[in-house]
């Protein structure tokens, strides 16, 4: 099938080894749950990368044919050489795509990205989530209801410390009453970002149907559509022979 969107889905992979309370719920790793349904897409080509492979699973090669970056991380955020983060930066410029996930809201990449300290509210009381759709008819609402219920999730609440979302695609209410900007667009550059909140690692979130749909929906969503790299800087007349 011409056209495949090339997706890496990357995880730091450290809870999932460490703890067994998360590792009951991802024994392959959080990457490998997320892979699991974007592989079954018949649009897609999926592999994962994790931190503690060489180049930190993201060499110039990999991020080269990347087209949608899938981001988790928690714990290690502080691990990822700022060189990376800077060259995941760039890619997004150029025009791929990024999702960061759930805790990535603190990973270096949409930080560079965002320009502000992604600060929120936070509670690992295990309460449900209410996620409400605000933009109908958006392409990364496809088959999503008006809402869906997670039943246990860690709360995150407002105020997000995020640049103003292009748009805002769902809004989430917690059990202890807080609510949150949970799905939220950006462009940067060429390219395009997709920040979605689900995905704490001691719930088996990323195996619950409609959040699948809403990352595969995003992938679609976050692509490039090919267009050719913008000449920036000095720049001869296209008048003038
Ligand atoms: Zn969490």
């Amino acid at each position: 099938m011409a056209n495949r969107i090339r997706v890496t889905v990357w995880n730091e992979f450290v809870h999932e080894k460490k703890d067994a309370e998360v590792k009951k719920v991802y024994p392959k790793g959080i990457h490998e749950a997320i892979a699991e349904h974007l592989r079954a897409q018949p649009d897609m080509d999926v592999r994962t990368a994790t931190l503690d492979q060489p180049s930190q699973g993201l060499s110039d090669e990999v991020l080269e044919k990347t087209d949608v970056l899938i981001w988790w991380a928690h714990m290690a955020h502080g691990d990822v050489d700022d060189k990376l983060a800077a060259k995941v930066r760039d890619r997004v410029h150029k025009g791929m795509g990024l999702i960061p996930l759930h805790s990535a809201h603190m990973s270096k990449p949409f930080l560079l990205l965002m320009g502000t300290s992604g600060a929120l509210k936070w509670r690992e009381d295990g309460k449900a989530e209410i996620l409400w759709v605000t933009k109908p008819g958006h392409p990364i609402t496809a088959g999503i209801n008006d809402h869906f219920v997670l039943p246990h999730e860690e709360m995150y609440g407002e105020h997000f410390d995020i640049p103003e979302p292009d748009e805002l695609i769902f809004i989430s209410w917690f059990g202890g009453g807080e609510v949150f900007r949970s799905g939220c667009t950006w462009k940067r550059g060429a390219g395009s970002v997709f920040y979605f909140r689900p995905g704490h690692e001691t719930f088996p979130t990323y195996f619950d149907k409609n959040v699948r749909a809403v990352i595969a929906n995003g992938v679609r969503w976050a692509a490039p559509c090919g267009a050719p790299p913008v000449t920036y800087w000095h720049f001869k007349s296209i008048l003038e022979k």
